[in-house]
């Protein structure tokens, strides 16, 4: 956490917690070393109202408590760094610091995992936390995937917004399928379009062959009508037929068979 001048009295908390600070005005760093031992999930500190003050923003300063509201410690647990794999849990919703799963003990360093109340910090930073889950940088749980949070604890508001962004995402998955159908209906169309025309320019070069044959056709021995009532044969050679006839080529059969 970035450094700042405290406007509390300090210690805060000298029964449970040691402040340790170290380097000078440039690169100033603390940490918080726990006093006490705590079994599981055993309460460290209340997030009482004083000293927390209401924040309208969020800042280095502020732990988010809900959705839309965030709080000032203004207290030495300011102090309490991040971790990735942590020891303390800030509990927003019963105002309270408890113990990890693991517990505590004396001399355990004081961390929380920041995004299991931040959704959007406005000082992301590199984690150099040491743990094999560690995160690498961490600028609030929006950015994180389902797999980075497994297994840690989160704040209800936090829970709430991923659901939320887990939520968003189906739906922008759901507009890129649409996406590609509408690609793949454009294809499509285009592929109907070319063989409606290689359709309508063999059907004006069987027009033009079988316009130069009417004649021929209609004045043989019986003509198509007549075919099918004159014999079998015949008549079996005009279902097998491929292709419009003249008669409907020259719209005797009352409409345009073949389509625009
Ligand atoms: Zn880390």
């Amino acid at each position: 956490m970035a450094p700042v001048t405290p406007h509390w009295q300090q210690p805060s908390h000298p029964e449970i917690q040691q402040v340790l600070t170290s380097g000078d005005a440039e690169s100033f760093l603390t940490k918080s070393i726990s006093k006490i031992k705590l079994p599981p999930f055993g309460l460290f500190a209340k997030l009482d109202f004083p000293p927390c003050t209401p924040a309208p923003m969020p800042t280095y300063a502020t732990v988010q408590m809900g959705r839309d509201s965030h709080l000032n410690l203004n207290s030495d647990l300011l102090y309490i760094n991040h971790s990735c794999d942590p020891s303390l849990i800030f509990d927003t919703a019963n105002l309270a610091v408890i113990a990890g799963p693991r517990g505590l003990e004396v001399g355990d360093e004081l961390t929380f995992f920041y995004p299991s109340t931040e959704w959007s910090m406005s000082q992301p930073f590199s984690c150099f936390c040491g743990s094999p889950s560690c995160k690498g940088t961490i600028s609030g749980a929006k950015d994180m995937a389902p797999s980075q949070l497994e297994g840690l604890f989160l704040n209800g508001h936090i829970r709430e917004l991923l659901a939320e962004q887990q939520a968003q995402g189906v739906e922008r998955e759901g507009d890129k399928t649409a996406e590609a159908l509408r690609a793949a209906l454009a294809q499509a169309e285009k592929a109907v379009e070319a063989a409606r025309a290689a359709l309508n320019s063999y059907v004006e070069s069987v027009k033009g062959d079988k316009n130069t044959k009417k004649g021929g056709v209609l004045n043989g021995v019986n003509g198509y009508h007549g075919n099918g009532e004159n014999g079998n044969g015949l008549a079996k050679e005009g279902l097998q037929r491929r292709g419009p006839t003249s008669r409907e080529l020259s719209g005797e059969m009352g409409g345009d068979t073949i389509a625009a």
